[in-house]
């Protein structure tokens, strides 16, 4: 009989655990608290309890080549980036496929999850829900949980003296929908995030003045980076990732800022970061640099101290007259259904062995799904760790002894700090390739780079130089895909469909100056050749004229 696992939300991570349990033949239940998919992806004009809430306008910052799932490409004519209704289609495109809607429970809420009376021998858990006013009580072998972590406002309102003066409107950017209600108002916003930069765009349109106070600056991106190319195929691709593990750490700091800056110049638009040295996750917005430029948003140091009605910023600079502060200071990650005892939230840090299992259990039957942030795409990342976990409980892959586990989280998190520094917002940052690798190679799914140069040089080199997308992780391993090897070649034709939408015949001088290219190269080649022929045929001609 196929093991019964509960699954804990309907969003990416939730979705993805469903088809990955479908795959091991488990026999998923999913438990969704709403009446529809999507988690954070749906948008919804009010604001629910106990749901992630996104405003109207937000795009994804990963392009669709890298952020769909390993075996489920995005229809060719979706833009690179999405709007959230957009993304919101692909994972209804998904469900349908996959026939993953007949998991899924709607309306309904998890209580309470704790160990099943006989868990030491079986690994069970007792799963408590409640939809319509009625309880019930079921047992799993296992479960995922897929809640994500962008639920719970985090508002540091002590960091801030005399708020509790401020007569304005305060809120957090969770309540954020659109800039309505705005016009006309001075607006500071609190943090230098996505949320405050996105924030800080939109509503400048509308309000009198927008402000936004940062403590650490960050590095800003654009999407569109080299070639016009979206900035995480170029980014991301297995030989730079080789390239920044292997520079000295003072080199690649100069590379990364030399880089960062090629756009702007962070230090004269006020952004810079305080600790330049970090990689801690960028603020990617195309239009903020224009705004700053034109003055409808201006950048200021951390708010020493609210008024009534100003703002007084740590350099001593006062802004009169504040109508609302909008606090886009992130999220406090929170499972109010699970006892203490199974996980322990410390300073927004969660300890999970690779960011999955908890260690300290007997069984390894609980495991938590997109609890992360890579430097890169979610989707694929939650693929992976959910392919692994299915694995796990299974008892195809199995975990080391607690101990190992716990030495793997202290080390993974000095690593964390060293390289995104010790903000919460950064508390489960990750890498990108060397992450999902690491699960891949758990999983049996790493591309054998040297084996695929012998077999198919032109693949191997396309895995090596090119985007390194989600389809990687399907050419070999578990539930591997057919489509994988010609999804990876035509990745790049895909992303140009979707921008080249006027395609013109090239001028017809363009054959010309193509040829002509063409023979002053054979010119050239011909010069190099003579001149690297004469050394050799003037001994000759010397004992000629002797
Ligand atoms: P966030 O990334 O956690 O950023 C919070 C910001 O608030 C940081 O700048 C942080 O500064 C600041 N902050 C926190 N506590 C503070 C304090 N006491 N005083 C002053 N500043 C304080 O939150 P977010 O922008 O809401 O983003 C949450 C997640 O959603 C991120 O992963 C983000 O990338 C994602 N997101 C994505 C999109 C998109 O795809 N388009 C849009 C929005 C958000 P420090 O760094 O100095 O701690």
């Amino acid at each position: 009989m196929s093991k019964r696992v509960a699954i804990i939300g309907a969003g990416v991570s939730g979705l993805t655990s469903i088809k990955c349990c479908l795959e091991e033949d488990l026999e998923p239940t999913c438990f969704e608290q709403s009446n529809d998919i999507g988690g954070l992806w749906r948008f919804t004009e009010n604001i629910e309890e106990h749901r992630a809430s996104i405003y109207n306008s937000v795009i994804t910052n990963t392009s669709k080549e890298m952020m769909c799932f390993s075996d489920f490409p995005m229809p060719e004519d979706f833009p690179v980036f999405l709007h959230n209704s957009k993304f919101l289609e692909y994972l209804r495109l998904y469900v349908d496929h996959f026939n993953l809607l007949k998991y899924i429970k709607f309306n309904t809420s998890v209580l309470h999850i704790e160990k099943a009376k006989d868990y030491s021998t079986t690994g069970q858990w007792t799963v408590v829900t409640e939809k319509d006013g009625k309880q019930e009580c079921c047992t799993f072998d296992a479960v995922m949980i897929c809640t994500g972590h962008q639920i719970e406002a985090y508002m540091p309102l002590e960091s801030f003296p005399g708020l509790e003066k401020f007569k304005g409107n305060v809120f957090h950017s969770r309540y954020y929908k659109n800039p309505e209600g705005l016009e006309g108002k001075t607006v500071v916003i609190i943090g230098m995030g996505n949320s405050a930069a996105d924030i800080a765009v939109e509503t400048c349109r509308k309000a009198k003045k927008v402000y936004i106070s940062t403590r650490g600056g960050t590095w800003v991106m654009s999407r569109v980076y080299d070639s016009g190319f979206p900035w995480d195929t170029v980014f991301h691709t297995r030989f730079n990732n080789v390239l920044r593990n292997s520079l000295t750490w003072l080199l690649l700091r100069w590379l990364t800022e030399k880089k960062m800056n090629q756009w702007f110049n962070h230090e004269n638009y006020g952004l810079v970061p305080r600790n330049r040295s970090l990689m801690k996750e960028p603020v990617f917005n195309d239009d903020l640099p224009s705004r700053i430029l034109y003055g409808a948003v201006k950048v200021k140091p951390l708010v020493k101290e609210f008024t009534e009605s100003s703002a007084i910023f740590d350099d001593g600079t006062v802004e009169e007259n504040v109508d609302v502060i909008i606090f886009a200071t992130g999220y406090t990650v929170a499972f109010p259904f699970l006892d203490k005892s199974l996980i322990e939230v410390e300073d927004n840090c969660v300890p999970l062995y690779k960011h999955v299992f908890p260690p300290h259990l007997e069984k390894p039957t609980l495991a938590f799904i997109g609890l992360i942030q890579p430097l890169g795409p979610v989707m694929p990342t939650a693929e992976l760790q959910a392919r692994w976990a299915t694995r796990v409980f299974k008892g195809l892959s199995s975990l080391p002894p607690e101990s190992t586990m716990v030495t793997d989280i202290i080390k993974r998190n000095e690593k964390r700090i060293k390289w995104f520094g010790t903000s919460r917002s950064q508390s489960i940052q990750t890498d990108f390739i060397t992450y999902v690798d690491e699960l891949a190679v758990e999983l049996g799914s790493k591309p054998n780079l040297l084996m695929l140069l012998l077999k198919d040089p032109k693949l191997a080199l396309t895995i090596f130089f090119g985007a390194c997308s989600p389809f990687q992780f399907r050419l070999r391993g578990p539930a591997k895909w057919a489509g994988a090897r010609n999804a990876i070649l035509t990745q790049k034709e895909r992303i140009v469909k979707a921008t080249k939408t006027r395609v013109v015949d090239k001028p017809s001088d363009h054959n010309l100056f193509s040829l002509l290219k063409i023979l002053g190269l054979l010119v050239l080649l011909t010069a190099v050749f003579f001149a690297l022929a004469q050394p050799f045929s003037s001994p000759s001609n010397a004992t000629v004229m002797d």
